[in-house]
């Protein structure tokens, strides 16, 4: 360590003036050696400032802080070993984005740092124009604009370092995200390495993880010395490489180069200012164009409408064939077994319900297709920023448009990969705020519902309608992060940075990945969840069944129906009535008094008791519950649809509020079980349950008796 004197690094890349300022700062002070075992100069000096004497080690020109040259290991290893009070990175201003991909990731090392922000004459000259106080704030390090060739700032930047030295506060690593793929690595090897003595008590553990992904030589041969903890980590760390070069087509080390990249670029475009035209990459004219204040989001709507189009148009035949399947397999197996509860469990409670909601499976597919396109070009990076602003506003994050759209904000996405998504959110009560708004949006489970109800009661408005719900739900999802960003959620939202990496040409093979991923957990809830809550719903709806004198009356009146038509009334009848009379239907005519205000029937209140396990559910269940279940032959949402027209329970105004309500109504049992994994209990998703539910009731309440005020619904 350094006592008793403080002890300053210089660090640089070559060419930035690091050398001149260490003379001007030095003066005739000075002596030079080796680093101690390797030939590498080392020049020691001394300042004398408020009286004290200041060490200053020059450490070698580097671009950056691997372990491929000897230059960059010695710089890398005097900091992490010797810990200087402070490093001062010298910055070539003229090459500001170049020059801080070393500070960078000095900041992510955590190491106590000050900017030098050498040559501010050249960049003047140049036409930039650097707000310093602004770069200071964006990258949380002060920043002294010095000219070395002159000796211009030199106070001021010992002023600065020493107030840094002195504050002698411990490492504090930078987070940045370097995309799901890598950050979700990053995740789970840093909860491999947390605790272990191979950190010396010293290093970050994302920080090493981090090192591990970039395959650093020096990093792995340490590790190799806990080999227990080698053991368990490089087969993760593999995997996670591999998982990446087959995803992004590219090494790790390049894309998370390429994010630091991305985060400096963000910073610079906003600190500084060019007064003439400068050469810029493709990245930057593209940039320049898509993040445009007044192109970029009519761009971002050109796209999302696209994706809109794209999606339901390729999605049609899939869907339609599936459900085809479906219906066949449902008449094969009613055609194969005898009449009874099996078979009724087989093809109501089992094919009717899990194959209700998986023939929805290609529309989720094509969306998260869509979904990855934007994500793996790089354009998602620029949504986040140009909304970002707005979000800002409402006490969300940029990335949070990413769960957003992730979880249906578009239509037809689903909330638990949307609130894995959250990851990338640095700042924890925008993450929770987000996690908490993230089920409001348009899911591919509510999809089914709405459909059903649109094509019911506004057949010749459907995509007005789904378009003003999907509207209603952003309303609602920013309104309620503000509210809860300025009651349960306060806090300070900190100077955050958003990456902008450079453009990449998406790999089928990534896209095909990245759509697979999110798809199979939405599968996987549809193939846990989603069967036994079908098969529990089958029996709630289904027991205890008839008394024995109701069933011989129905037995008899079959016996003596004399058209098919009249059977087929009769069997319908005897359905409702076993459906009233099950422990499903006295629970929905039990809560009926609350729920009339909003206009919901019984039937309706148990489809949407089933609907608190999976919105899937609720389109299965009034199939059911409107005995339509039990009818042979033509089934499915277009008969429903004419059912529920009919039913004089029913109109517009009653489905609309029951829209409504579906929209914001407690989120599914999954997104609960996830929303538990990411926060750590459950207090968050008791919370989401009981705030979600209150909204939605009122807000069903003032659609139905503001309706019903203005005439409407009858
Ligand atoms: P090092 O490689 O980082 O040690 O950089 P040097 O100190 O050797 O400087 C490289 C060149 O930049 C030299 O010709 C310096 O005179 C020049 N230089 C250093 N600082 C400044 C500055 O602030 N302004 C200008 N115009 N030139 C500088
Ligand atoms: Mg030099």
């Amino acid at each position: 360590m350094s006592q008793p004197g403080l002890t300053i690094a210089l660090a640089g890349n070559p060419n930035a003036g690091k050398t001149s300022l260490f003379n001007a700062l030095t003066g005739a002070r000075q002596h030079v050696g080796n680093y101690p075992g390797v030939t590498v100069e080392k020049k020691e000096g001394e300042v004398r400032h408020q009286g004290q004497v200041v060490r200053v080690v020059d450490l070698p020109g580097t671009y950056s802080l691997t372990a491929y040259s000897l230059e960059e290991l010695v710089a890398r290893n005097y900091v992490i070993g010797e810990r200087p009070d402070v490093v001062v990175d010298v910055v070539d201003a003229a090459n500001l984005e170049r020059n801080l991909y070393l500070a960078v990731q000095f900041m992510e090392l955590g190491a106590p740092l000050v900017i030098a922000l050498n040559m501010m004459d050249v960049a003047e000259a140049r036409g930039m124009k650097i707000d310093v106080a602004k770069l200071s704030q964006l990258l949380g390090v002060p920043v002294v604009p010095t000219v070395a060739r002159t000796g211009k700032g030199m106070e001021e930047l010992m002023a600065a370092a020493v107030e840094v030295a002195r504050a002698q506060r411990p490492w504090r690593p930078l987070v940045i995200s370097y995309g799901s793929d890598v950050d979700e690595g990053l995740k789970e090897l840093t909860s491999l390495l947390e605790g272990k003595e191979v950190r010396h008590g010293l290093l970050d553990a994302r920080w090493l993880a981090l090192k591990c992904l970039e395959a650093d030589q020096e990093v792995l041969e340490k590790l190799q010395s806990d080999p227990h903890l080698a053991q368990r980590l490089l087969p993760v760390c593999r995997r996670v490489a591999d998982h990446v070069r087959q995803t992004m087509d590219d090494e790790p080390e390049s894309v998370i180069a390429d994010y630091r990249y991305g985060f400096i670029s963000a910073i610079a475009r906003q600190a500084i200012t060019w007064e003439r035209e400068v050469r810029m990459d493709f990245s930057d004219k593209v940039d320049r164009v898509l993040t445009n204040r007044l192109i970029g989001p009519l761009f971002l709507v050109g796209v999302l409408y696209a994706v809109y189009q794209f999606v339901f148009w390729a999605s049609e035949g899939p869907v339609a064939g599936l459900e085809a399947g479906f219906g066949w397999l449902g008449e094969a197996v009613t055609g194969l077994m005898p009449e009874g509860a099996l078979r009724s469990l087989l093809v109501d409670g089992v094919i009717g319900g899990v194959g209700g909601v998986l023939v929805f499976v290609p529309l989720i597919m094509f969306m998260f297709f869509a979904i990855a396109i934007m994500e793996d070009s790089g354009y998602m990076a620029r949504v986040a920023y140009l909304m970002d602003r707005v979000l800002r506003a409402f006490g969300l994050h940029g990335n949070s448009v990413i769960s957003l759209i992730v979880g249906g904000g578009i239509s037809g996405g689903c909330a638990v990969p949307g609130i894995m998504a959250t990851r990338t959110l640095k700042d924890p009560q925008a993450r929770l705020a987000t996690m908490l708004v993230v089920p409001f949006m348009n899911c591919g489970a509510k999809m089914p519902v709405f459909g059903l109800l649109i094509a019911a009661f506004f057949a010749d408005k459907k995509p007005e309608v789904m378009f003003g719900l999907t509207l209603f739900a952003w309303a609602l999802a920013l309104i309620a992060a503000r509210i809860l960003r300025s009651t349960l959620l306060k806090g300070e939202q900190a100077p955050f940075v958003m990456e902008l990496p450079p453009y990449r040409t998406p790999t089928l093979k990534g896209l095909l990945i990245h759509m697979w991923e999110r798809t199979w957990q939405y599968l996987k809830k549809a193939g846990t969840m989603l069967l036994s809550v079908s098969i529990v719903m089958w029996a709630l709806m289904s027991f205890p069944g008839l008394p024995e004198e109701r069933a011989s009356h129905y037995e008899q009146a079959l016996a003596q129906a004399e058209s098919e038509q009249a059977k087929t009334e009769l069997k319908n009848q005897q359905a409702s009535e076993e459906l009233a009379g099950s422990l499903a239907g006295r629970i929905g005519q039990a809560v009926s008094l609350i729920t009339a205000p909003l206009g919901f029937e019984w039937r309706t209140n148990v489809a949407l008791l089933g609907g608190l396990a999976a919105k899937e559910v609720i389109v299965s269940t009034l199939g059911t519950a409107y005995s339509l279940g039990k009818t042979e032959g033509e089934e499915g949402a277009a008969s429903l649809a004419e059912r529920l027209k009919e039913e004089p329970g029913w109109n517009a105004l009653n489905a609309l509020s029951l829209m409504v309500f579906v929209l914001i109504y407690s989120p599914c049992l999954a997104t609960l079980v996830v929303m538990r994994r990411e926060t750590g209990s459950w207090r968050w998703p008791a919370f989401s349950v009981v705030y979600t539910t209150a909204v939605a009731y009122l807000m069903a309440l003032i659609v139905h008796q503001g309706g019903r005020l203005l005439g409407l619904g009858g």
